[in-house]
């Protein structure tokens, strides 16, 4: 397959019959040469705004419990297994709750509660139950959680108190998983996301791309989310966190980076593509462009949860000088 071929099959396959590539396809996207990205990511553009529309989705995250982790996932600063400088900070109800206005101010439409965990225990459970009501009762934004692996009956008990989005991310092909995390399996990952779409909620998933990876596993990736059908991919490039074992991976190159943001739109037509952590590291403002024009269509405001992010405001004129209008509450309804 050349490259021109596989942008034309591209453009009838995706582009006007709205079908993802296939495992292969994506391969051959993130096999281009440079000069062929610019190409990849307008073809990327026009797939978004055909079948995702224009407008561009604000989310703002919030941690209720930051580091102490039990799991050893390898690129996270919140795992208790390494010797992070990450604190442990447990935010109050009062002060969700100003977090979740001050996100809705910036025209976010969806609030997300993350937990590091393995997944919930009682406790947390109740907390989660307690901050999402009074949210709720305060503030009109959609509401998210991030808590880790479920039990159906936490699920259940997610569903019941109208939480509208879960985010759990299988973070790379299952190929490559073994040499990612050991404390629990890719298929623990599936299930709760299995549950999670069974149950009504919608369905965040994506990963970090630069873990040491192959282009191969990278479309494997793209394919086994193209089967889960996420309603949300939040794509990461890695920004190796001291003291993890994947502290010393060399930064992804920003052209893999583009390659990477034009071949998932591809293989996900309809998706919400966000930019997430690690955008600021690996493409800087000119990427953080060039990713909005080639296919992405949601990003988070202010800050993630162990790293500094952009200022919102340099995100929202972004938007507003590519006449991109940010995705309005009623219409996520
Ligand atoms: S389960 Fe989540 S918080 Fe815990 S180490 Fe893995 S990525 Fe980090």
């Amino acid at each position: 397959m050349t490259d021109t071929d596989i942008l034309a099959i591209a453009r009838e396959q995706v582009l006007e019959q709205g079908d993802g590539l296939d495992e292969a396809q994506t391969l051959a996207v993130l096999s281009l040469p440079d000069e062929r990205i610019p190409d990849a990511l307008a073809l990327a553009h026009e797939v978004r705004l055909r079948w995702c529309g224009p407008e561009v989705e604000v989310e703002g995250i919030v941690s209720i419990k930051t580091g102490g982790c039990p799991e050893d996932c390898h690129f996270c600063g919140q795992s208790g297994r390494f010797p992070t400088p990450v604190r442990s900070v447990r935010l109050d109800i009062p002060g969700l709750v100003i977090a979740a206005r001050q996100t809705a101010v910036m025209g976010a439409t969806e609030f997300c509660l993350v937990a590091a965990v393995r997944g919930p225990d009682e406790r947390l459970m109740s907390q989660v139950a307690d901050a999402v009501r009074a949210i709720d009762e305060a503030v009109e934004i959609n509401i998210a959680c991030s808590l880790g692996i479920l039990t159906r009956a936490q699920g259940e008990q997610l569903a019941a108190l109208g939480v509208h989005r879960y985010n759990h991310n299988l973070e790379t092909a299952r190929s490559h998983f073994p040499e990612v995390v050991t404390t629990h399996t890719w298929e623990e990952r599936w299930d709760t996301l299995e549950l999670v779409r069974e149950l009504g909620m919608e369905v965040c998933c994506g990963g970090i791309i630069g873990m040491g990876e192959g282009l191969e596993q990278r479309a494997e990736f793209a394919a086994q989310l193209g089967r889960l059908e996420p309603d949300e991919v939040p794509l990461n490039f890695l920004d190796p966190r001291p003291g993890t074992p994947f502290a010393d991976l060399p930064q992804l190159p920003a052209t893999d980076a583009l390659r990477t943001i034009g071949a998932f739109r591809l293989a996900l037509p309809r998706t919400i593509l966000r930019f997430a952590g690690g955008r600021e590291v690996t493409l800087g403002d000119l990427g953080t462009r060039r990713g909005v024009l080639g296919g992405v269509n949601a990003m988070i405001v202010g800050n993630y949860l162990t790293t500094l992010g952009r200022d919102p405001g340099a995100d929202l004129e972004l938007l507003d000088e590519l006449q991109m209008p940010v995705k309005t509450l009623s219409k996520v309804l």
